[in-house]
């Protein structure tokens, strides 16, 4: 897609405009471009994938029973909230290619991303929330991580769920959500009184094991007992989350793995026979 006529990520927001979610993506990949090179960042990053949900979307109330008895509603973090724009930064292949030869912790590139990723998407959303505001609207973030109850390990404010409901993906076996760009990345979201149009969910698996294909290829990455026949056992992964953090002990908190997206046929796109359906979200 060109992006010759694509605006610039400082002119004014335009909620009404026919296609807010590509041009919200639109905008943020020219504020990566140029937040890359005011910190001296690699080009980690693909192009990104925005997906926008309508605060009222009764699948919102559904959190409560499938993620978090105390999930939040977008009306918790910001009285008035209209909706909720969610985004994708999908990884280069080259982190995935490299989490995946690792050994059985994280590649070093892999949890530096994450942290770089973590800084990037709250620049996202300071950038978002200043056009928002300049048209008049309210908005509320919640952090790109560590946002959920210790014990539990529930998140009150689940990323990867929300971007469901805005329609940028479907969840595969791996309990990540696998987008267009795939599954390798990380996802951000805020919460605005701006009321933009949402577009439609996919409406079919982009997983192939959910699907009805033949597929495990997350489930043989996962040495650590996480993912198998049974429920996700999601203290098993946070262990391993942990043990990667030890690892790198030198950076700041690294709670990460990846390896169950790293290198399987979801990491970064739509696997192959369950392409062309649904809607996956809008990109540049
Ligand atoms: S690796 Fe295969 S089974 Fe696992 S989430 Fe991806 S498509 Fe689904
Ligand atoms: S992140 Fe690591 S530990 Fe958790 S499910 Fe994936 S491979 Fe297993």
């Amino acid at each position: 897609m060109s992006t010759a006529s694509a605006p610039d990520h400082r002119l004014p927001l335009n909620p009404a405009g026919p296609d807010p979610a590509t041009e919200i993506a639109q905008r943020i990949g020219r504020f990566i471009e140029a937040w890359r090179e005011q910190n001296g960042i690699p080009p980690i990053w693909r192009k990104p994938l925005v997906a926008i949900a309508t605060a009222s979307d009764p699948l919102f109330t559904e959190l409560r029973r499938a993620v978090a008895a105390d999930h939040l509603m977008p009306e918790d973090l910001l009285p008035g909230a209209r909706s909720v724009i969610t985004f994708f930064l999908p990884f280069v292949r080259e982190l995935g290619k490299a989490n995946q030869a690792a050994g059985s912790f994280a590649a070093r590139s892999w949890a530096e991303a994450y942290l770089a990723t973590n800084q990037l998407i709250a620049a996202i959303n300071a950038m978002l929330a200043e056009k928002l505001d300049e048209i008049n609207h309210r908005t509320a973030v919640t952090p790109a991580t560590h946002n959920f109850d210790e014990k539990r390990l529930l998140s009150r404010w689940s990323h990867k769920h929300i971007a469901y409901i805005a329609g940028l993906g479907t969840f595969g076996r791996h309990h990540l959500l696998i987008t267009a760009a795939g599954c390798c990345g990380r996802l951000g979201s805020l919460v605005t009184t701006a009321a933009f149009a949402a577009g439609p969910r996919p409406n079919r698996e982009y997983c192939l094991a959910r699907a009805g294909h033949r597929c495990s290829a997350c489930v043989q990455r996962c040495v650590y007992g996480a993912l198998g026949d049974g429920p996700f056992d999601r203290h098993k992964c946070y262990q391993q989350l942990l043990s990667n953090d030890r690892h790198f002990s030198e950076l700041p908190l690294v709670d990460v793995c990846g390896k169950c997206g790293s290198e399987v046929p979801c990491s970064y796109g739509i696997p192959a026979s369950s392409e062309k359906t649904g809607r996956p979200g809008a990109t540049v």
